[in-house]
């Protein structure tokens, strides 16, 4: 099981500090845990966690490996400040930025160039749902997104439906099955069927267990509940449980 806490632009770093500190004091017999802090604090959550059990990564990074890019971060220079992994695709970014599917391939072939493994998130708009296109969707942003021969070993994904990151609502288990095995195929079709397929939106420790439940789920993309240590250890528990439930 991989549970990985995405922070997005949060906390302010006074807190991040504590956050941190007791993520390191906890450990999960057949979970791994990687945190995704802002860029600004990889450094300080990599001291942090120092010999704990929690990787570092970073939430996006340039295509490029260096060059005139004003607020951009390269690969290589996550890399250097501790991170095994970059996460990239997450819907936000898709949707802020407007990064589309061959930029998030460009910045996964950029990643995997330094040596950072790559978590890349896909999931459908409710409109697309609802028009019956969900499959549709996340099919062709795996297309788009996964790079052509790519090690499985370097490749993690993310299902995460757009309408239910941060809001609450979690898809059903049904909705969730039905999904995690159309990408388990898509994997399977690609030499890639050992990547692990994680569930992200609004996972809390009240569901994690019956989202785990689901055979394809591969762990839990976390945002709003890995702000609070006692919820992200809670997730990490239901983690552990499944682990040791499949073992
Ligand atoms: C996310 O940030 O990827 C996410 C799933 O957020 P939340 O858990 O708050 O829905």
């Amino acid at each position: 099981m991989i549970i990985a806490a995405n922070w997005k632009m949060n906390p302010p770093l006074a807190d991040a500090g504590a956050l941190a500190a007791a993520y390191a004091a906890e450990s999960f017999d057949g979970v791994t845990r990687i945190l995704f802090p802002p860029a600004p604090y990889l450094v300080q959550m990599g001291v942090r966690l120092d010999g704990a059990d929690m990787q570092v990564g970073g939430q996006d990074c340039h295509h490029n490996a260096s060059g005139a890019h004003t607020g951009d971060i390269a690969a290589g220079m996550l890399a250097e400040c501790g991170a095994s992994t970059v996460l990239l695709g997450h819907s936000e970014r898709r949707t802020d930025h407007g990064e589309d599917d061959a930029l998030v391939a460009a910045k996964a072939v950029a990643a995997l160039t330094t040596g950072l493994d790559v978590m890349i998130c896909v999931g459908e708009t409710l409109d697309q749902r609802e028009a019956g296109a969900a499959e549709a969707v996340v099919t062709a942003q795996l297309d788009g997104s996964v790079p052509a021969g790519i090690e499985a070993s370097r490749l993690m994904l993310a299902y995460e439906p757009v309408w239910a990151i941060g809001t609450g609502k979690v898809a059903s288990v049904e909705d969730i099955a039905a999904m995690h095995a159309a990408i388990q195929q898509w994997l399977a079709g690609r030499d890639l069927a050992s990547v692990p397929i994680l569930y992200g939106g609004s996972v809390k420790p009240a569901n994690a267990d019956t989202i785990f439940g689901v055979p394809d789920v591969g762990g839990a993309l976390v945002g709003g509940a890995s702000l609070k240590a006692e919820d992200f250890s809670g997730i990490c528990s239901a983690g552990a449980r499944t682990a040791a439930a499949r073992s």
